[in-house]
């Protein structure tokens, strides 16, 4: 049987991210992925994914996702590729929304560069959006897009190059971590390694046997078209986008990177779901969940959608993330429960995994993220 120092399971954002860091860090690792490379069968796909710096969810992010952009933009060099684009955040809602009052307390805790704009000064700044009149503006520049699929790639390729062995179409079907090592089973045999990673995404409740609290939600990208001039929507001049309605749903998109499409979507709202039951299709409630916010925040895009796609979040309770060694197992490490907000950390959480798994820590301050935060 071969033998590794770290197996890491799921080759996704996480996993891509901690095979590259395991494996520079001069460790044997060989990696696992039930799918092709940078596919679009779980959470990191759809070619765009918000990076900002003012943390509405909690001030406990600011210094990952900060180690995040210095490895976001090492990962560029290395690679020789263009994973970030820098077109900065503009967060909307009432002074009171969860995401207004949020940005505003993470740039002051951690006093990050930001502008506050009322709704008159937000439209004319950005002519893209039709921001309602009870609503303000928080812009901060150091924010942008990250594409996942040359994200994953690019981190598979580095993984590759520092001598990571990557296997796909392979499915991990069970593990152990005893004393002596961790085993690894797949249908083309078995694997041995000192140490494991699990970073199966919206498969983690399965590969974690009910661990943690985990629900899979079904979440739908939406891309629409303008009805006109497309200059507003291009990323010189409209920047990404949090809006918080005064109900408390809120919605998030894109400029139109590619020159043709705004992506427009409903962060959560949608259906729970299993990773392997989640129903893969579109269907035209999909596009209605999201048209009458649409047509408030950007009347000039046309009303359907040019295209949708399904993707998955793992939701943890409080919506915050799951790192840290498995309670029952010292040698696993685990990254779950990204709750739809984990692609701009890949790098850093990658990192995170390499720590735990080879050094048994980590300095980066995970505490707030403890798998046994749930506990009863
Ligand atoms: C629509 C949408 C929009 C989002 N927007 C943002 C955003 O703007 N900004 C942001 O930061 N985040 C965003 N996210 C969240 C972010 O994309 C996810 O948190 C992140 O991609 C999850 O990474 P992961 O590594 O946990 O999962 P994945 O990247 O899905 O990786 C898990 C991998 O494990 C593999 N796997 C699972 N089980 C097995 C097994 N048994 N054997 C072998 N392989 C296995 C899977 O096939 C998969 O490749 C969004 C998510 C969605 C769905």
């Amino acid at each position: 049987m071969a033998q590794y120092d770290v197996i890491v399971i799921g080759l996704g954002a996480v996993g891509s991210a901690a095979a590259d860091h395991l494996a520079r860090r001069g460790a044997r690792v060989l990696g696992l992925e039930q799918f092709t490379p940078a596919h679009d069968r779980g959470s990191s796909h759809g070619e765009t994914r918000i990076i900002r710096t003012a943390y509405f969810e909690d001030p406990a992010y600011v210094p990952l996702v900060q180690r995040a952009f210095e490895l976001w933009e090492d990962l560029e060099r290395r690679s020789g590729r263009r994973l970030l684009t820098y077109t900065g955040a503009l967060m909307l809602g009432r002074p009171e929304s969860e995401v207004v009052r949020g940005t505003l307390e993470s740039a002051r805790r951690w006093d990050l560069p930001h502008e506050e704009l009322d709704a008159a000064a937000a439209r004319r700044r950005f002519p893209a959006f039709a921001v309602p009149e009870d609503a303000v503006a928080v812009y901060e520049e150091r924010a942008g897009v990250v594409n996942p699929e040359l994200g994953v790639t690019a981190a598979l390729d580095a993984a590759r190059e520092a001598g990571a062995e990557l296997r796909f179409e392979e499915r991990v079907v069970g593990w152990d971590a005893g004393d002596a090592g961790v085993e690894v089973g797949t249908p083309e045999g078995r694997y041995r390694a000192s140490r494991l990673v699990i970073a199966g995404g919206a498969w983690n409740p399965v590969l974690l046997e009910g661990l943690l609290p985990l629900q899979v939600e079904r979440q739908v990208m939406h891309w629409f078209l303008p009805d006109g001039d497309i200059a507003p929507y291009l990323p010189e001049r409209m920047p990404v986008f949090l809006w918080e309605r005064p109900d408390g749903a809120q919605f998030y998109g894109f400029p139109a990177l590619d020159g043709e499409a705004v992506k427009f979507c409903r962060h959560h709202g949608g259906e729970t779901t299993t990773a392997d039951d989640v129903d893969r299709s579109i269907r035209p409630e999909d596009a209605a969940r999201v048209e009458e916010a649409r047509a408030v925040l950007l009347p000039g895009l046309k009303p359907s959608p040019a295209r949708s796609k399904v993707c998955m979040y793992t939701n943890t309770p409080d919506l915050n993330f799951c790192l840290g060694l498995h309670p029952a197992f010292s040698r696993v490490a685990v990254a779950a429960g990204l709750s739809g907000h984990g692609f701009k950390f890949a790098p850093v959480l990658g990192e995170i995994m390499a720590d735990l798994a080879l050094d048994g820590g980590t300095r980066h301050p995970i505490e707030p993220f403890r798998l046994d935060r749930f506990a009863k």
